[in-house]
C-alpha cells in the first residue's frame, strides 16, 4: 500500500479492490507511459495558471480540439492577472467557440478570487482549490498533481474506467461502486513520488488502450494484472446500446443554439456604440426560417445565458410576451 493510501484492504467502503499486484500494475503504467505517453502542450509546463486552464477546458472535450483554444487563450491571458483584468466579455471572446460556456464565466471569477484573496497565487491545497468557483474534486486534484507535484489521486472518465476495471472488475452493466469510493482508491493506488506520471498515464491508457467500448486487452500493459480482463468484452458484448434514434440532432438542440447565439455576440465589435442585437435580428441570424412566434422560444434561451453571466439584456420596454409577438421587440443583447 502506498504511504498516502487512507484506507486498507478491509475497508468497508471499498468492496473488492485487489491491491495484491498493485506494485507491478503502477511499474507497467509507468513504464508504458514513459515509452506511449501523448505529447501534449499542458505536460511541457508546471506553471499553476497554464495547468488549470487545460484542466478547465479538456473536461468532455476531446484534447485535439482543445489544443488550439489553450493557446490562444494563454496567448492572450498569460496570466491569472491579466484575465482578472479583462472584462469578462473579452474572456468569452477568447473562449470562442470551445463550448461549455460557464466554464469561462466561472474561471474569470476564479482569477479574480485568486488575485484579490490568494496574491495572484493559485493555491496548491486542493480544499481551497474546491472552494473557487466551478473546481470540483477533479480539476482540485489534477493542479494540485500537475502542477504541485502532489501524490494525489482524482478521476475524469478515463480513470475512472481504467482504476474500475483494473482493481474491481467490469464497470459493466454498472459500477460497483460510487464516485466517493473510486475517489478513495485513486488516492491509494497513487505511487509515491510518480503521481504526475501515474495520474497521465491513467488518463492516456483510458482514451488510448482501455476506451469504453473497445478495450485493446490484448495491447494494454496492465492485461496480466487486471481483474476485468477475463469478463470485460462478454459484459460489453450483453451490455445493452443506447438506441441510435433516441439522441436528437444536435444542431437541433438548444445547446446548440446557445453557442451560435454567443458566436453572434461576439462578432459585436467591442468598442462604443455597442448597443447589442435585438432578438428578432439575433432569431433570424441563428436559425434560418425564424419566424416571430419563434421569438418566447429564443427568448428562454437567452434568458438562460444571461443568468449563466454570459450575457447582458437590455429592456427598452416591459418584459417580451408571447402576446406581443406583433411588436417588434426593443431588447438587446449583447456579451456582458
Ligand atoms: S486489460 Fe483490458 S479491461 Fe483491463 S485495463 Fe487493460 S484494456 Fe482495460
Amino acid at each position: 500500500m502506498p504511504r498516502n493510501a487512507s484506507t486498507t484492504k478491509s475497508d468497508p467502503v471499498l468492496p473488492h479492490p485487489d491491491f495484491s499486484r498493485l506494485s507491478a500494475i503502477q511499474d507497467a503504467l509507468l513504464a508504458w507511459f514513459g515509452e506511449c505517453g501523448r505529447n501534449l502542450p499542458w505536460r511541457h509546463t508546471r506553471d499553476p495558471w497554464a495547468i488549470l486552464v487545460s484542466e478547465v477546458m479538456l473536461q468532455q472535450i476531446q484534447v485535439a480540439r482543445a489544443i488550439p483554444f489553450y493557446e490562444a487563450f494563454l496567448d492572450r491571458f498569460p496570466t491569472i492577472q491579466s484575465l482578472a483584468d479583462a472584462p469578462l466579455a473579452d474572456a468569452i471572446r477568447v473562449w470562442g467557440d470551445l463550448g461549455r460556456y460557464r466554464r469561462i464565466v466561472h474561471l474569470h471569477r476564479t482569477a479574480r478570487i485568486i488575485v484579490e484573496v490568494h496574491g495572484g497565487l493559485v493555491p496548491d491545497d486542493e480544499a481551497v482549490l474546491r472552494s473557487l468557483p466551478g473546481i470540483g474534486p477533479y480539476t482540485a486534484g489534477a493542479v494540485a498533481c500537475f502542477a504541485y507535484g502532489h501524490d494525489t489521486g482524482f478521476i475524469d472518465t478515463n480513470m475512472r474506467r481504467v482504476l474500475h476495471r483494473v482493481f474491481l472488475g467490469a464497470d459493466v452493466p454498472a459500477p460497483m461502486v460510487r464516485d466517493r469510493e473510486l475517489q478513495t482508491l485513486a488516492i491509494a493506488a497513487v505511487p509515491s513520488g510518480r503521481g504526475w506520471a501515474w495520474n497521465q498515464g491513467l488518463m492516456d491508457l483510458g482514451a488510448r488502450v482501455c476506451t469504453a467500448r473497445k478495450p485493446a486487452c490484448d495491447q494494454c500493459p496492465l492485461g496480466p494484472h487486471c481483474t476485468a480482463r477475463p469478463t470485460i468484452q462478454g459484459a460489453l458484448d450483453a451490455a445493452p446500446r443506447k438506441s441510435a434514434g433516441a439522441t436528437p440532432a444536435y444542431d437541433s438542440t438548444n445547446r446548440y443554439f446557445r453557442g451560435r447565439i454567443l458566436a453572434e455576440l461576439r462578432a459585436i465589435p467591442p468598442v462604443p456604440p455597442e448597443n447589442g442585437i435585438t432578438m428578432p435580428d439575433l432569431g433570424q441570424r441563428v436559425r434560418p426560417g425564424f419566424e416571430p412566434t419563434d421569438l418566447p422560444w429564443l427568448q428562454e434561451i437567452v434568458s438562460g445565458l444571461a443568468k449563466d453571466g454570459l450575457a447582458a439584456v437590455a429592456e427598452d420596454r416591459p418584459r417580451y410576451d408571447a402576446v406581443d409577438t406583433d411588436r417588434p421587440s426593443t431588447l438587446r443583447i449583447k456579451l456582458p
